[in-house]
């Protein structure tokens, strides 16, 4: 048994007795996850068996994250039985068919410990985004009404963690989360991108708007000498107040249809 391991069990053992004997799964919530989970894996999001969403339980205090190993084949055929619930810690709580949480398992459950906020955790691996953080492209405003969640990405800056390597540790979490700052967005110099919403959807949402950013702005670079929108535009679009009570539910529920049909 690995240390990691080792210490997840004792966190376990110590969580399952200040949780009581009622832990229980929430099936319309590790539906949503693993629906995510596909939603993302379709759109080149995900490579293979790498990258996880997670929610926040609704009794606040544990989250359903994306496991690996069981009878595990990918992300892009993510079921509701690959979603494992687990404290913050990383320490699973129900065995299910012998899946464990992911190695990066703390990206989330410190981003649910220090942004009550925070319903849901996006960690994905995007070529869009590994390739313009490579490059040393920024991802600048170069369009508006084409896509204005991008724009407003573009417009508020994206934080950039600087080191490639996985974040197996709570210490290279807090690093990244000190980068991150406000943002809900982190992106991972050669690595991917972190996101954190108020709810799952949220965060799927924002995940696949800053892939179009990144991609958008990587095609650009390409053709060589595409421009930022212009200020006055910048302008006019940041004086504009954002249509209050305006959610993510109707592009969360175009994606769930694509994704039965893709
Ligand atoms: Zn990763």
């Amino acid at each position: 048994m690995s240390r990691r391991e080792f210490r997840l069990k004792a966190v376990a053992r110590k969580t399952k007795k200040s949780f009581g004997q009622s832990i229980k799964v929430d099936g319309t919530l590790a539906k949503k996850v693993a629906l995510s989970c596909r939603i993302l894996a379709k759109l080149g999001l995900f490579k293979e068996t790498t990258g996880h969403v997670s929610a926040r339980s609704l009794d606040g205090r544990t989250m359903l994250i994306r496991g690996r190993g069981g009878s595990e084949t990918g992300l892009i055929f993510t079921r509701p039985n690959d979603i494992v619930l687990s404290d913050f810690d990383g320490a699973p709580l129900k065995n299910r068919g012998g899946l464990k949480t992911p190695n990066e398992a703390c990206i989330h459950g410190e981003i649910y410990k220090r942004r009550p906020e925070a319903g849901g955790v996006v960690h994905a691996h995007p070529a869009s985004i590994v390739l313009t953080s490579m490059a040393g492209i920024p991802l600048r405003p170069i369009f508006g009404g084409y896509d204005p969640q991008g724009m407003r990405i573009a417009l508020r800056g994206v934080p950039m963690y600087e080191s490639s390597l996985t974040l197996h540790s709570v210490e290279q979490v807090h690093e990244m989360l000190e980068v991150m700052g406000e943002s809900d967005i982190c992106v991972l110099r050669g690595h991917g991108v972190v996101v954190a919403g108020k709810t799952i959807e949220e965060a799927t949402i924002k995940a696949i708007k800053l892939d179009h950013l990144a991609e958008m702005n990587l095609r650009a670079a390409m053709l060589g000498s595409v421009p930022s929108v212009p200020q006055e535009d910048i302008d006019r679009f940041l004086s504009r107040r954002q249509a209050p009570g305006r959610t993510q539910e109707p592009l969360w529920r175009f994606y769930e249809e694509w994704e039965k049909r893709n």
